[in-house]
């Protein structure tokens, strides 16, 4: 069986050890064989810095913008057949499949025209140039420079593509070289994404290096210069977070976790409306796209306790509707989950959350044995403060918890406050002062507030839609890291230094006169 090679050192080079096997979640079929063990990820990543990293901080943000741009057009180049292994390999259905590649095109896309805004230039400049004292001369200017490190990205097994080339495009357009380390499980869509951009020699030796298989010793080589950026687990960010080399070299990291996502339906929502319409259709895609297997998907549901029951009974039509199965045949709309052991932990996760079970909670009308499925899932829940593990819970696949609330902004607030911080919280409601007072009671528990309601009905794209131009990212249990955010997500990978001199001439060397973003 074909084993995927690891890209380090400007080669692919296959580990020596015990290698894990990927499956087919659909047919339990074994697709091929990923191991790291045996290679020299300390050379790896010196490799990275010293050819990587000086290629990369040669050229303007112009030029890295161009190689962005060469990244998303060999990865459309190869989309069908990137489609079909996010198929075979993930469980995707054919929408889930391109909402991944589609995604980390797009992100390339949105950072390829910063890059081109930005220009003919080396140096961010950041706010407004400041006088020091009261002679005009003697000015102070804060810029960001690009880190000499490499910038090693660890992600989960959900979004092999986005994921990977969010973060590449991100760390690439700030002049970073990257090493990026895709969940085992999924590795075969980054894989054959970087074995096309080699082929078609799109980015400088040491750009890019790629980790097919465990991290192993990766974070024992860290250095002082280097940046992590994780995507997965809060348990597995926690290791990373607190490594005692990470810990020691002080190396900046952000982490990307767990978020028990809430949407809350606002009283004003009546049945029938727009908005309620619009809240109902996007709950069943948050929870059903990618088998629910999203960060951003929509783990807790609050209504006005006199909503619940007309809430649980649309719902359930909604979950029972979706066609599950195969998700190469076009009619399903949800295919299994990626693995076995994650079908095993949504099973155990489900007992944990306690509630009643109103639909799913097992493989549903999909024939057979074989298959990781799991039909979509609504567990409902008479008091939301009584069930503790409804707000402690990630229970990652099709499952979502509906829960009641008084009716106020301050007694929903408080509910998805239990959650600890999250990535993502939406408000289905036509009425300002409700969603104004929503705001000030959640905001800082939340990543990305999002509005849903008549007036976007038709034009919003749902709240587990991540966006380049927008931060992603949230504090507490979520992580407390941020990506993306157009030219805010630069700055993770760039130092910030504050530069004092003569005014003409710190204008000079840094530009910031001739600014044009
Ligand atoms: P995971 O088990 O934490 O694994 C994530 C990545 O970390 C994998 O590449 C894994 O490699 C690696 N890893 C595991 N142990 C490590 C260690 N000790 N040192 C360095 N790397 C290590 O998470 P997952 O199951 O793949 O993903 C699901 C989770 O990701 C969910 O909780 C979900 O909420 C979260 N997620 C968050 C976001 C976000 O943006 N906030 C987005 C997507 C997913 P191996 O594959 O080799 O184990």
């Amino acid at each position: 069986m074909k084993q995927l090679a690891s890209y380090v050192q400007g080669e692919f080079r296959k580990g020596t050890g015990e290698a894990m096997t990927l499956v087919n979640p659909t047919t339990e079929e074994a697709l091929a064989t990923v191991c790291s063990a045996g290679l020299d990820l300390g050379a790896a990543l010196q490799f990275a810095r010293d050819r990587g990293g000086p290629a990369l901080r040669a050229l303007t943000f112009a030029a890295r913008g161009k190689l962005l741009a060469a990244i998303a057009d060999s990865i459309h180049s190869r989309r069908e057949e990137l489609v079909q292994m996010a198929i075979d390999n993930g469980g995707n259905t054919r929408g889930d499949a391109k909402f991944d590649i589609d995604g980390a095109t797009a992100t390339l896309t949105h950072y390829a025209e910063l890059g081109a805004r930005l220009g003919e230039r080396f140096i961010l400049v950041d706010g407004e140039i400041a006088a020091l004292t009261r002679n005009p001369r003697w000015v102070g200017q804060h810029v960001n420079t690009s880190r000499h490190g490499v910038a090693i990205h660890i992600n989960a097994y959900n979004f092999p593509a986005w994921n990977a080339f969010e973060k590449a495009a991100v760390a690439l357009l700030a002049g970073m070289p990257l090493l990026t380390k895709p969940a085992e499980a999924t590795s075969l869509v980054t894989h054959r994404i970087v074995e096309g951009l080699v082929e078609d020699s799109v980015l400088p030796v040491g750009a890019l290096s790629l980790v097919c298989g465990s991290a192993g010793d990766l974070l024992d080589h860290v250095q002082r210069q280097d940046v992590i950026a994780f995507t997965g687990s809060a348990a597995t960010g926690v290791k990373i977070r607190s490594h005692a080399r990470v810990v020691s070299e002080s190396v900046r990291v952000s982490i990307e976790a767990d978020s028990l996502n809430a949407a809350v339906l606002g009283p004003d929502a009546e049945e029938g409306s727009d908005t309620y319409e619009m809240f109902l259709r996007e709950l069943a895609k948050e929870v059903t796209q990618k088998a629910g297997q999203k960060c951003t998907a929509t783990r807790r549901v609050l209504v006005p306790r006199d909503r619940l029951a007309g809430v649980e009974r649309d719902l359930v039509e909604r979950f029972t509707q979706v066609a599950v199965g195969n998700p190469a045949e076009q009619q399903v709309k949800m295919g299994p989950l990626a693995t076995a052991a994650q079908l095993k932990r949504v099973q155990d996760g489900i007992a944990r959350l306690g509630g009643r079970l109103a639909t799913g909670g097992d493989r549903g009308k999909v024939a057979g044995t074989k298959g990781y499925f799991l039909a979509p899932t609504l567990i409902v829940v008479d008091d939301a403060r009584k069930v503790a593990a409804v707000h402690t819970e990630e229970v990652f696949g099709p499952v979502t918890t509906l829960m009641p609330y008084d009716g106020t902004s301050s007694d929903a607030g408080a509910i998805v406050r239990l959650g600890g911080g999250g990535l993502v919280a939406s408000v289905y409601s036509d009425d300002e002062k409700f969603c104004e007072a929503m705001l000030r009671e959640i905001a800082a528990f939340t990543g990305r507030v999002y509005f849903g309601g008549e007036k976007v009905a038709e034009h919003a794209f749902g709240p587990g839609t991540v966006l380049a131009g927008l931060v992603h990212g949230g504090p507490g249990r979520a992580g407390g890291g941020e990506e993306l955010g157009g030219e805010r997500g630069l700055h993770h990978y760039m130092q910030r230094t504050a530069v004092q001199g003569y005014k003409p001439a710190v204008e000079r060397m840094t530009d910031s006169h001739t600014r044009t973003v």
